[in-house]
């Protein structure tokens, strides 16, 4: 890198102008609460000086998130969602308006893609019943998906489930806690993240990434976003990959712990506190 390109990025990577945080365990609690009102002073005090967009990256489907930002009384809604890890959402007026492009390339490819891995199903569903006591249920977006009796339990699966894989290059299994889907390996919480990015003419050095669990792993990455963070409540696959990347691992639990990061990164001036 050359000094001019050095400077060009410590100045870019000054300007925040994209926060993406997921929403369960990063942003929200697992008690129904409102988000810390704090991260939403952050935001307005960040937008006070120029465009600073905000994505919820979510394996939620868009109504469940929809749903869940009503009944916590969401002050501010994200300008963006990717939904169900894969699905991109633009947001206005608190609607969803999906990304139709992606959105129907996306589920063709996954279309296209359980069809051809049905022999796995069966294998999956065999083990399921006769090793585990997890249940297997219908996911928005996956034929399968299983939920784990305990975290124990999830990585047994996850070790049983691993090595099969192999034979389906293109299916990933999507883990969140105790949670299971399947997926094409090309649509995650990273690739959504460069796409919408990309639409608006945003640089991964102008983009925060803060998420707590595995699902989140595929985006904490350099080349979607530089300043990369977790709550002190990440599972430690999460707090390793952060720390990996440069990044930074919070004291403070879920949103409190998402300022405490953003702070770190971009800290506001004192005249520019308090904002909301
Ligand atoms: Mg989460």
């Amino acid at each position: 890198m050359t000094t001019l390109d050095k400077k060009k990025t410590a100045l870019l990577s000054d300007s925040l102008r994209l926060m993406c945080t997921d929403f369960d365990g990063t942003i929200a609690d697992g008690e129904g609460r409102p988000i810390s009102t704090e991260f939403f002073e952050r935001l307005v005090a960040w937008r006070r000086r120029g465009k600073v967009y905000w994505i919820i990256n979510t394996g939620r489907t868009w109504d469940s998130l929809h749903e869940e930002l009503l009944r916590r009384k969401a002050p501010i809604w994200p300008d963006w969602v990717v939904a169900m890890e894969r699905e991109v959402w633009l947001v206005r007026d608190r609607r969803g308006v999906g990304w139709f492009e992606w959105n129907r390339k996306c589920e063709v490819l996954h279309s296209q893609l359980f069809d051809a891995v049905k022999p796995l199903w069966k294998l999956i569903d065999d083990y399921i019943a006769r090793h585990t006591d997890a249940n297997l249920v219908e996911d928005a977006g996956s034929p399968v998906g299983i939920i784990a009796s305990s975290e124990e339990e999830a990585d047994e699966i996850s070790a049983y489930i691993t090595p099969l894989l192999q034979n389906w290059p293109n299916l990933v299994a999507v883990r969140n806690s105790i949670y299971f889907r399947f997926s094409h390996k090309n649509y995650h919480k990273g690739s959504c993240l460069e796409a919408v990015a990309n639409g608006l003419g945003v640089l991964p050095q102008q983009i925060m990434a803060v998420g707590d669990h595995l699902n989140d792993l595929p985006m904490m990455e350099k080349k979607y976003a530089w300043h990369l963070a977790c709550p002190g409540n990440a599972v430690d696959e999460v707090k390793a990959k952060v720390r990996a990347g440069g990044g930074y691992v919070a004291t403070a639990t879920i949103a409190e712990g998402v300022v405490e990061a953003w702070d770190k990164f971009f800290p506001l001036k004192k005249d520019e506190g308090n904002a909301a």
